[in-house]
């Protein structure tokens, strides 16, 4: 069974130039989770001067609607973060290891090495708080300042990551460079250790969606989506946002893989975001509609 995890408010908004107030981030989840997602990235618990649009994580958390069947989960960056997190009501906490140490150092100020042991320190910690944990290993397939990754190494990382007992390992195209043989292969191999994988693609060169198809034949248990395909990457200029969730959902239906979301309500989120943001958005289907 495939889950879709929503990451626009996350993802997608900590890297949107207008900057929202945590009652309309909230909202948005609210939303979000009424048209029947099931899993929502909610908040980042990241320094407001790092992330401005993330500021104020717990108003967003004290906004959210509990509902049966919902996962609101949180992103930490370290042990602080993770603290703030457990403060808060959510169930989940989200980590990501870099898979380059250029990148791991300019986006967490951490060796990769570093950051495993962090994600070790915080998985230990969320399993005694009851908290489950989900490990992404970003820039899986390629990095703005080293360029290409070595498969063999993301299988290592992976391997250290899966004595964690996340609830699934994400490999994420940050940059949105794979192709859809790649992604199949490296996923095939991550969930032949064991563990049931995720994918997570930005479609900054088109290649979103087809990475996204290969994932689910590989048997992703997992994809990241973005409300209106949010987002962007502040390593990549004029880099486009992750996969949109709406036209990922239209794709899965018409393959015959029942998401229980109700895509026209579901469009409905995207242009009132629209409006809120001041800017088309990256999707296409909420232009246009379902028929
Ligand atoms: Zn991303």
């Amino acid at each position: 069974m495939l889950e879709l995890r929503e990451v626009g408010p996350r993802d997608g908004l900590q890297n949107e130039e207008r900057a929202l107030p945590p009652e309309t981030r909230a909202e948005l989840v609210r939303r979000l989770a009424s048209v029947g997602l099931r899993r929502i990235e909610a908040a980042s618990f990241v320094s407001p001067e790092r992330v401005p649009q993330m500021a104020e994580a717990e108003e967003v958390v004290a906004g959210l609607e509990r509902r049966e069947g919902v996962i609101h989960a949180g992103l930490a960056l370290n042990e602080r973060g993770y603290e703030r997190l457990r403060d808060t009501d959510l169930g989940e906490v989200s980590f990501a290891v870099a898979a380059t140490e250029t990148f791991s150092q300019r986006n967490a100020g951490a060796s990769v090495d570093a950051a495993l042991g962090d994600a070790e320190r915080i998985a230990g910690r969320a399993r005694r708080d009851g908290i489950r944990v989900s490990l992404t290993v970003s820039v899986a397939f390629g990095c703005p300042f080293e360029g290409a990754v070595d498969p063999d190494r993301i299988v290592e990382i992976a391997e250290r990551l899966l004595g964690l007992e996340p609830v699934e390992i994400v490999l994420a195209d940050t940059i949105g460079v794979a192709t859809p043989t790649e992604v199949r292969r490296l996923l095939e191999r991550v969930k032949g250790l064991g563990v049931p994988v995720g994918g997570h693609f930005h479609n900054t060169r088109n290649t979103g969606y087809a990475n996204a198809y290969a994932a689910l034949e590989a048997g992703a248990a997992l994809l990241d989506a973005s409300v209106g395909g949010l987002g962007g990457c502040p390593f990549a200029p004029r880099a486009t946002g992750n996969i949109a969730t709406e036209d990922l959902v239209y794709l899965l239906e018409g393959e015959g893989v029942e998401t229980g979301i109700d895509l026209d309500a579901l469009i409905a989120i995207s242009r009132w975001l629209e409006e809120l943001l001041g800017k088309e958005l990256e999707g296409y289907l909420y232009r246009v509609g379902v028929s």
